[in-house]
């Protein structure tokens, strides 16, 4: 097996590894033996390997639930919308352009979304977000917590 996971011994961080190294530096500062430490999860692929990383971590901080395959393509989708928006200077419009991309994706989107939106556009308030987005008439709410894109 090429790779393994270790979990530090000073911040109790997993992080993988490949086996051939003697030592790897976790986040943390702290040099971990490799050879002495038991090796979790072996395996040959390096993207089973982030990924069980990535679910033990979860599992260590506190037992976050698993993050689906579909939540992955949508994290995905939302980086798109960032880089459409990063590119355009005008505040309405690069609202208007994230709107339109979170349509082709979700035709009626929740305030979940919003928040996402927010983040991305730098809004610190999802709140005051969504209120910019009624008042200008980009959006409309549908249902309540429901939108769409006006
Ligand atoms: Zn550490």
């Amino acid at each position: 097996m090429r790779y393994g996971v270790v979990v530090c011994p000073k911040c109790g961080r997993a992080r993988g590894v490949e086996t051939v190294r003697k030592t790897v530096t976790c986040q943390c500062g702290r040099v971990i033996k490799v050879g002495r430490m038991k090796l979790l999860y072996p395996t040959d692929s390096p993207l089973d390997l982030a990924d069980i990383v990535g679910k033990v971590n979860a599992s260590l901080k506190g037992g976050e639930p698993m993050p689906k395959a579909r939540r992955k393509r949508k994290a995905d989708s939302y980086t798109a919308i960032y880089e459409k928006a990063r590119g355009i200077k005008d505040p309405l419009e690069r609202i208007r352009a994230v709107v339109s991309e979170l349509t082709k994706l979700k035709p009626v989107f929740d305030l979940e979304d919003v928040s996402r939106l927010a983040a991305i556009v730098g809004e610190e308030s999802s709140e005051v977000f969504l209120s910019k987005l009624m008042a200008s008439g980009v959006v409309y709410e549908v249902a309540p917590g429901k939108f769409k894109a006006a």
